[in-house]
């Protein structure tokens, strides 16, 4: 077993249910989850690998501009389950290659896609390690 980084993006807040419902049915655990506004520079930080590239500020603004859901996703080959479930990054592509994917279903274009999935394992650790020390606004 391994796990992976899963994320509810800012455009899929009104279903964040449905979206965990998926996870749940496609037979993951999650060993943990939070809720979380991202700062400009958290989404900054969390998303460097992108820095430099033509959508990097527009995507810094919309992973800042209302809550997201970040989980801790455990099952066999946890990092391509996720991203299989997901589906591809546009959700338009997905529609079209995916369409009973979640971003197919929940997003909207190449950037409003609903959810984030690790790459990688070790995208995955420090992706869980960075989320879940972000200090709490209250
Ligand atoms: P994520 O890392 O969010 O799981 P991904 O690994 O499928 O998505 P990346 O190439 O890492 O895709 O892009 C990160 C995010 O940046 C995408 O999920 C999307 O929100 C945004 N993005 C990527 N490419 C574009 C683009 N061409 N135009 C606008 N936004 C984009
Ligand atoms: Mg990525």
């Amino acid at each position: 077993r391994g796990r992976t980084f899963a994320m509810i993006k800012p455009d899929a807040y009104n279903h964040i249910g449905k979206i965990v419902d998926r996870i749940l049915e496609a037979g993951f655990r999650i060993s943990n989850i939070r809720m979380v506004r991202f700062s400009t520079e958290n989404a900054r930080q969390f998303y460097a690998e992108h820095a430099g590239k033509p959508f990097y500020d527009g995507l810094v603004g919309f992973m800042s501009s209302d809550v997201v859901v970040g989980m801790e996703l455990v099952a066999v080959d946890a990092v391509p389950k996720w991203r299989s479930l997901m589906g591809p990054t546009n959700s338009n592509t997905a529609r079209n290659d995916a369409p009973t994917s979640i971003r197919a279903t929940f997003g909207t274009d190449g950037q409003r896609n609903a959810t984030h999935g690790s790459d990688s394992p070790a995208s995955a650790n420090r992706e869980i390690n960075f989320f879940f020390s972000i200090p709490s606004n209250t």
